[in-house]
Formats: C-alpha cells, sequence, structure tokens
C-alpha cells in the first residue's frame, strides 16, 4: 500500500467515486461531488455504521435535525465564541495560512494541542515570511470557522451552518426524552451534514468544508459511569493504543488501561472498543488501526478524556473518528441559554439528573470511506489491474451480469431482471471477457456472473469470486440463494 492521497484522488476521480466540486469553473476548494460508484459507496458505510449502532441496539434511537438552526444553539455551545483556528494572509500574494500548520510546516514544531493564544504568541516571536512569495504575512488573528447564513427575508436573522451534528442531539434532547421510549442508560445518533470553512481545505477528503458526521450522545447516570452491563464483554479484548508521550503503539488489553486508568469509566472503554471493532470489521487490518489517547494539553475544557481512532494511511496515522467522555457540559449551557430543564426522572435511583456523555463519538464519513478505499486498494501484478477488495457490504455494486458473447445477451438479460431487484447489479456486454472482469475488479465487484452457452444447455452459470478470481458453476434455479449467502457475510 504505497499509494499517495493524490493518487488515490486521480483513481476516484477515474472510476467515478469522488469529483472535484464545479469542475467546470475550474471547482471550490474544499468540496467534493460523489459520482455513480461514490455514492453507494457513501450510502454504504453510512448504512452500515446506522445498522450496526442504532438499529440493531434498544438502547440507541435515531434523530436527523435541520442544517440551519436558532443561532442561540451555537452560542450555548460555545461554537459563536470559539470555534476557530488561527489565521494569517500574505500582504502580497494574498494566501491565506492556517497558524497552527504555518508553525508545523515551518517551524517544524508539533502543534498538537497548542492554545490558540500560545499559537498567536509563537507567530508574533518568529516573524514567518510567506512561503510562498516571501512576503510580509498580517498579523495572527481568530478566524471563526462557521458558515452564516440569512434566514428570512430583508434584514431576517443571521445564522450558521451546523458545524457539528451532536448539537442538533442536545438542543433535541428533551423533545427525545418526553416521548418516553428511552431511559438512562440510552443513546442518540444522528448522521448528517456539517460544514466548516476550513481556511486551508488539504489532502482531499480530509479536510473539506462541506462533509457528513456521524455522532452520538450515549447519556448515563452522573453517578453511574462504572456501571456497565458490556464491560465484561470487552474487558479481555485487545487494542492497539498509542499512549500519551510514548513514541510507538502497543497492544493492551481493556482491564489493563482501565487499571492504568487511560479509560476513565467503562462505559467509555465498552464504547471505544465497539467503534475500533467496527473498523476491523468492514475491513481495516488490525496492523492499519489503532487508538490514540489525547495528551492533557488537547483536551478539551469540557472534556475529562478523548481517544482518536487512528488508521495508517499512506501519509502517516490520521483520525479517521474521535471519541469524547463530554460530561455534563452541553446539557448544562443548554439549560443556562435556555432557561429550560434538562434532566430526566431515573426510574432505578428515583432521582432527576442532568444525563451524563459517557462516549460522544465522532466520525467523518467522507474519512472512513477513504481508510476503507486505501484498505481495498491492491495493484494486482499478475491480474495487470486494480482490485478493490472492499467488504462485501461496503461494496458500490454487488453483482456484476456478463454474457460470454454478444449472442448470450438475451438469455443473460432474463438473469439481470431476476436478481436486479434484490442485489445492485450491473449488465456489461462491452469488450473481451478479461476486459470486463478487469473493469468489475477495479469498482470492487464481489461477484460476477457470466452466462455462456453451458447455461442454455445446463441451466446453470459461473460465479467469479474478485478475490480469488476462482469461478463456480451454479444452478440457475440456486442463484439467488447462493449470492444471498455470499453477500450475507
Ligand atoms: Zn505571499
Amino acid at each position: 500500500m504505497t499509494l499517495s492521497i493524490e493518487e488515490m484522488s486521480t483513481f476516484c476521480k477515474k472510476k467515478g467515486i469522488v469529483f472535484k466540486n464545479s469542475e467546470i469553473y475550474n471547482g471550490l476548494a474544499g468540496f467534493f461531488d460523489f459520482g455513480p460508484l461514490g455514492v453507494e459507496l457513501k450510502n454504504n458505510v453510512k448504512q452500515m455504521l446506522w445498522h450496526d449502532f442504532v438499529q440493531t441496539r434498544d438502547d440507541v434511537v435515531g434523530i436527523d435535525g435541520t442544517i440551519i438552526c436558532h443561532p442561540r444553539v451555537w452560542k450555548a455551545s460555545g461554537h459563536v465564541d470559539s470555534f476557530s483556528d488561527v489565521l494569517l494572509e500574505c500582504e502580497k500574494c494574498k494566501e491565506k495560512y492556517r497558524g497552527d500548520t504555518l508553525i508545523e510546516d515551518v517551524l517544524k514544531i508539533r502543534t498538537d494541542g497548542m492554545p490558540k493564544a500560545e499559537i498567536i504568541k509563537v507567530l508574533k516571536e518568529k516573524e514567518i515570511d510567506c512561503p510562498k512569495c516571501k512576503g510580509i504575512l498580517s498579523e495572527a488573528k481568530e478566524f471563526n470557522l462557521m458558515f452564516t447564513t440569512q434566514v428570512g427575508a430583508g434584514s431576517g436573522v443571521m445564522s450558521y451552518l451546523r458545524p457539528e451534528t451532536a448539537q442538533l442531539i442536545f438542543a433535541d434532547f428533551k423533545q427525545v426524552t418526553d416521548i418516553g421510549r428511552v431511559k438512562l442508560p440510552f443513546g442518540i445518533a444522528q448522521i448528517g451534514k456539517a460544514f466548516r470553512n476550513e481556511i486551508s481545505p488539504r489532502d482531499f477528503l480530509f479536510r473539506s468544508r462541506e462533509f457528513e458526521q456521524f455522532e452520538i450522545e450515549f447519556f448515563v447516570h452522573p453517578k453511574k459511569l462504572n456501571d456497565c452491563k458490556f464491560y465484561d464483554e470487552v474487558k479481555d479484548y485487545r487494542i492497539n493504543i498509542l499512549l500519551d508521550g510514548e513514541k510507538d503503539h502497543k497492544e493492551f488489553s481493556v482491564e489493563e488501561l482501565m487499571k492504568k486508568q487511560v479509560f476513565k469509566t467503562k462505559w467509555h472503554a465498552y464504547w471505544l472498543v465497539q467503534y475500533y471493532k467496527w473498523f476491523l470489521k468492514y475491513g481495516i487490518e488490525k496492523e492499519h488501526l489503532r487508538l490514540r489517547e489525547h495528551a492533557k494539553e488537547e483536551l478539551a475544557h469540557y472534556a475529562s478524556a478523548c481517544f482518536d481512532v487512528e488508521y495508517k494511511f499512506p501519509f502517516g496515522w490520521k483520525e479517521i473518528h474521535g471519541n469524547a467522555d463530554r460530561g455534563q457540559f452541553d446539557l448544562k449551557q443548554h439549560v443556562n441559554e435556555s432557561g429550560k430543564d434538562m434532566s430526566i426522572f431515573d426510574e432505578e435511583t428515583k432521582e432527576k439528573v442532568i444525563p451524563y456523555v459517557a462516549s460522544e463519538p465522532s466520525q467523518g464519513v467522507e474519512r472512513a470511506m477513504l481508510a476503507f478505499l486505501f484498505e481495498a486498494y491492491h495493484d494486482d501484478k499478475e491480474r495487470g489491474n486494480v482490485v478493490l477488495k472492499l467488504h462485501t457490504k461496503l461494496a458500490p455494486v454487488k453483482v456484476g451480469v456478463f454474457p460470454l458473447v454478444n449472442k448470450l445477451d438475451e438469455e443473460a438479460r432474463k438473469i439481470y431482471n431476476e436478481i436486479k431487484d434484490d442485489f445492485v447489479t450491473t449488465f456489461d456486454r462491452s469488450g473481451s471477457i478479461g476486459r470486463r472482469y478487469a473493469r468489475a475488479d477495479e469498482q470492487g465487484i464481489p461477484f460476477c456472473i457470466t452466462i455462456d452457452f453451458d447455461t442454455l444447455n445446463g441451466q446453470s452459470v459461473t460465479i467469479r469470486n474478485r478475490d480469488t478470481t476462482k469461478q463456480e458453476r451454479v444452478k440457475i434455479v440456486e442463484l439467488k440463494r447462493i449470492l444471498r449467502e455470499l453477500l450475507g457475510r
């Protein structure tokens, strides 16, 4: 796996997975569109998240909130006052720079967790010139990353495009709990668009201005942070983790990490394992995945612990999932701002409590997608083409149907029509069969059905396996059942 991010971006464009947005107008930096294969892949990633963490759990429910909401939501959450990066602009060439990345690129000093005031101070002392034209850079200042918008005619109301989905969960908290379907401990989940006006978007889908997020707030009784009934299921599970202050990750069991007080609560430990395992389940190799413990200075003021799940991209270990213990911060902020009561009644203890967020997973859908793509990409020298070994649940197209020769079109169409309602299927009759297999490999199609002359005689077809290239002859009457079995794994 030595593919660079640029090569991956070229591959994605060529295969119709991800395009540059507004390309005919030379694009708009930080925005991407998803092509025919990309929309399927992205939907599959979202669907698996929703299936695994919401639909198959009786302690998590979902919502779908709006992109624009009352501006006071963002006042309460702290985004209006402090959701910003440090900005500098070249007075000569007008290039814009993010303070922390400028320090990392030019001074080679790591800035993870460096407070903004410190970043501004360093920039003032070092007097860095514009790396592009050596011009003078403007004074460093804070730049709020929320996109603003006007709601209503005339002067209207100024609001924002949401910079995260999580706050909608807090803003809707009362309405969800009032329905009475949930009792502590429980989670509320959401998947949807989020927007950040990044100063310098870069690394393809990595730092874009419009993206999709998957978030859950998992609420527990504030005095029962270790009262996790699932803990025994995970306590012996072994996890790769980069501890704060260490150079390399090591493997520890969950129990060992609890004892070392790296994991602060059993609930947080349980949930971290679930997300770590989720990436493994859909095809990430264990050597390419680890947790990273946030340094103390890196923690947001409201979080008492935070971990990233990192994937080993060809350009280094990068975050594909963040997971914070947020405590009662957000609900209390909304109590203060709205004056509404956000406490709920806990039947077990007969107490009214403001629930505690033991785990807030925050996952960019596109970043997960990118990790799966890198993991799946195999340049197969023997076959002479790329094989995209995506998990069957993620593969954009599940089945390809090919007539061996054009004469067999009609017969092949029949098969296609029979299965297309059950599986996302493509029909391909152009070029040699070898060429069609290669094309299917590059699209990550797990199984290809070929209709040959034996089909007419024996009522059978061959199924070719993408990963092994092995072909198996099966009866047409058995085809659907066999495909369902193969794709169900
Ligand atoms: Zn310049």
